[in-house]
């Protein structure tokens, strides 16, 4: 093996240089990386190299002898170690800039200097947002426990304030652990790939306060089920519908494909924008309603609608996007891959009295194809797609679509340049600079929304 310029627990002084895209403080010994948790660039740290590989290490920080003007000082590590607020210890406003440069780093490294990068619109109170949790469960010293995965191990740490959760659904976790232990249920253990509970989701809608509860089990035997959802509504009011998800794999995937209902109803609801959506519990839905409700404010001024336009919402989700500009189109086309969400849509567009939105159950990469073929030629596309971005069939079909205008709402933004790379040497231009939004404070997560244009007419 090849001699690395720091050896394994070995103890050296660092000047942090850089913030790695996941927040890590980097320093720079003869030009190797070692990445350190909790440090901040112009830092210098007494660091402990706790792994060091061919290209780069990891440290841990021993001492810190001076403080970055950017560090949030009455931050709790706990938080970053755990890896659920990885930004925590960045003040908010840094943290915003944090995610422009991002962006503005990865136009530069792809040869597009010449798209700009709005400032990053926060939230004006960054914790306690997220209205989805999805918590693992453990038995730790014979008791039935909920907490999260230290980085980059196996350790688990019980844990009960997750300060970017909606504090009320600490507050049930909390109640369904109570009746988990009351019912001696055992968690699941990963190593013997035994127990039963793997994971507990809590979903709550943000207007309405409805909460949803849905076990997810190894099992498909969960013992005294229906009692015990029954127990969990008794203690918490708000809780509507309770379920069980059996997920029987040797996997990190949280949710399996199979649940039932133990008690309550089938979907909760919640509103964005004043339209009513009603959500199943293995749809996608925004975790951060009120950014949310900002990105598509922001999604239907970019599109400028006048009543007249075909619009195409690729990955849909639950029709949330397309419900929203179904209002000022003529015709809205939504497709999604998950077949419970287009359900929803199709319930969604009902709920609200919307016509002219037609949802379609398939593979964008397919649908787009099906689309082309049949000569659609829609006015607009919106872009929602996961963190790996468009696939080439999708970039290739879109323009053969033609659409004078395409709205990309990325939550990543390597992918994102990598396709406005292929979109801008394809007859496509951006107009006006990539607005980021806060979607996810205190972790390194970056959403933005990109406008392009057709050049040729
Ligand atoms: N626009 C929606 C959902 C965005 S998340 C909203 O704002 O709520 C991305 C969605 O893409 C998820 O619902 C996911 O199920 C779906 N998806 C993932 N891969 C897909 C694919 N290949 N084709 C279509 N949809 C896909």
């Amino acid at each position: 093996m090849k001699n690395t310029p720091v050896q394994k627990n070995q103890e050296l002084e660092v000047t942090v240089e850089d913030l790695s895209y996941q927040g890590r403080g980097v320093a720079k010994v003869d030009h190797y990386p070692l990445f350190i948790d909790d440090a901040l660039p112009s830092e210098k740290i007494l660091a402990h190299v706790m792994k060091a590989s061919r290209n780069y290490g990891f440290a841990k920080v021993i001492k810190r002898y001076n403080d970055s003007p950017d560090r949030q000082l009455d931050s709790e590590s706990a938080y970053l170690q755990t890896g659920i607020a990885p930004l925590q210890h960045l003040k908010y406003e840094a943290q915003l800039r944090f995610k422009q440069q991002q962006i503005e780093e990865l136009l530069h490294k792809a040869h597009l200097d010449q798209i700009a990068v709005a400032s990053t619109r926060g939230m004006a109170e960054p914790l306690h947002y997220r209205n989805k949790a999805q918590i693992p469960v453990r038995m730790v010293n014979g008791q039935l426990e909920t907490g999260f995965f230290r980085q980059r191990s196996h350790q688990f740490v019980p844990m009960h304030d997750f300060l970017i959760q909606d504090p009320r659904i600490d507050q049930v976790l909390e109640a369904v652990q109570a009746v988990l232990r009351e019912f001696e249920v055992p968690a699941y253990n990963e190593r013997q790939h035994s127990g039963v509970i793997r994971h507990i989701v809590i979903r709550r809608g943000h207007y309405s306060g409805q909460v949803m509860v849905t076990l997810v089990t190894r099992s498909r035997k969960l013992p005294a089920g229906t009692q015990l959802a029954q127990q969990i509504m008794s203690h918490c009011q708000d809780v509507v519908s309770v379920y069980q998800n059996i997920n029987a794999d040797k996997t990190n995937v949280i949710m399996g494909k199979q649940e039932k209902l133990l008690a309550g109803k089938p979907q909760i609801e919640d509103q964005l924008n004043g339209i009513k959506f009603a959500i199943s519990p293995r749809s996608f839905f925004q975790v951060n309603s009120l950014q949310t409700e900002k990105i598509y404010q922001y999604v239907a001024e970019a599109a400028q609608l006048s009543g007249k336009e075909t619009v195409i919402d690729a990955y849909c989700g639950i029709g949330t996007i397309s419900l929203s500009l179904a209002k000022k189109a003529k015709q809205v086309y939504g497709v999604e891959i998950v077949a419970d969400a287009i359900k929803d849509a199709k319930q969604n567009a009902v709920l609200n009295g919307i016509t002219n939105a037609e949802f379609k159950v398939a593979a964008a990469e397919e649908q787009f194809g099906k689309w082309a073929s049949a000569g659609l030629k829609p006015d607009i596309v919106v872009f929602d797609p996961p963190r790996k971005g468009l696939e080439t069939k999708v970039l290739e079909n879109t323009l053969t679509l033609a659409p004078k205008k395409i709205v990309y709402v990325s939550c990543n933004p390597a992918t994102l340049v990598r396709d406005l790379q292929f979109l801008t040497e394809n007859g496509y231009q951006v107009t006006g600079p990539i607005q980021p939004f806060d979607q996810f404070p205190q972790t390194n997560h970056v959403e933005s929304v990109t406008v392009l244009e057709r050049t040729e007419k």
